[in-house]
């Protein structure tokens, strides 16, 4: 059985009235209410034993990855705050970056990578823009903290958000060490200039990030960055070895991120 958000809401209340606290109080107020949700997977539907990413930076213009984030950004309605919609007030530049919503951006080597920069550093690192989104971290210190399970780990690896069950207590956010995820401090309709009517929006007060294109990989389709990116993303199963993504691996030098913290990300970087 599945409750809905008004309902969540409602037990979190109550689990905080009766001294209760994560995923044990909603256990014992709602039992068996609490298995999250994903997109139903189509015959057609892509299987993986463990879903990773590449990126191949060297293949990684800035236009192209502009155009992944478009891409992900338009098929997810992800709200563009300093853009809203006719008749959405526009909002001053301290609070559009404040309220900005993103589920893949740009950042320097220096901002993606803290603590492996040094003063040797090949050139080119120094000039890269490198795409950066949830890393679907096999060790997600985001879920081990979700008091809902609002946040999962699916058994092929994805890291996944139901928003119907996030109570926007925002554990998540403090917990990921990558700033993956963001949080609808406004109502993000407004700044959601063209709607897909095939994904659902938000409300305020969720959380909401990158989950590998989990609705499009139930149809047997690649993730919408990866579509766009011209071949310099890949996206497959780690448990192939005759996969894309296996064969790119173990052809190429590969750096993730922040990996001395353990979380162990599944996004990869080809320098
Ligand atoms: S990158 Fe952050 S949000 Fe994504 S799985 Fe890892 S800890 Fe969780
Ligand atoms: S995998 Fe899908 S959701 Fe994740 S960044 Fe790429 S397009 Fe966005």
């Amino acid at each position: 059985m599945s409750i809905n958000r008004r309902e969540f809401l409602r037990l979190a209340g109550l689990s905080t009235l009766l001294g209760l606290g994560g995923k044990a109080a909603f256990e014992l107020i709602a039992p068996g209410q609490l298995e999250a949700q994903s997109f139903a997977p189509e015959p057609n539907a892509w299987h993986a034993k463990r879903w990773a990413m590449v990126i191949n930076m060297p293949k990684l213009d800035e236009k192209t990855a502009e155009k992944c984030i478009q891409a992900c950004h338009l098929t997810h309605n992800v709200p563009d705050i300093s853009h809203p919609a006719p008749g959405a007030a526009l909002l001053p530049p301290e609070d559009q970056n404040r309220f900005r919503i993103k589920w893949i951006w740009k950042e320097d080597f220096h901002n993606a990578f803290p603590g492996d920069e040094h003063d040797n550093l090949q050139e080119k690192l120094h000039h890269m823009k490198f795409l950066v989104l949830c890393n679907h971290c096999d060790n997600p210190p985001c879920v081990r903290v979700c008091p809902t399970k609002a946040t999962f780990r699916r058994p092929d690896g994805m890291v996944m958000m139901d928003m119907h069950r996030c109570i926007g207590c925002r554990y998540c956010m403090a917990a990921c060490p990558f700033g993956a995820r963001s949080f609808n401090w406004k109502n993000p309709r407004p700044y959601v200039n063209e709607v897909n009517q095939n994904y659902p929006t938000r409300e305020i007060g969720v959380v909401e990030k990158c989950t590998f294109c989990d609705e499009r990989v139930a149809k047997g389709q690649m993730p919408a960055c990866v579509e766009a990116s011209g071949g310099a993303l890949a996206f497959g199963d780690l448990g192939d070895p005759k996969s894309k993504v296996k064969e790119l691996l173990r052809a190429n030098f590969s750096i993730r991120r922040k990996v001395h913290l353990g979380t162990l990300p599944q996004v990869y970087y080809i320098v």
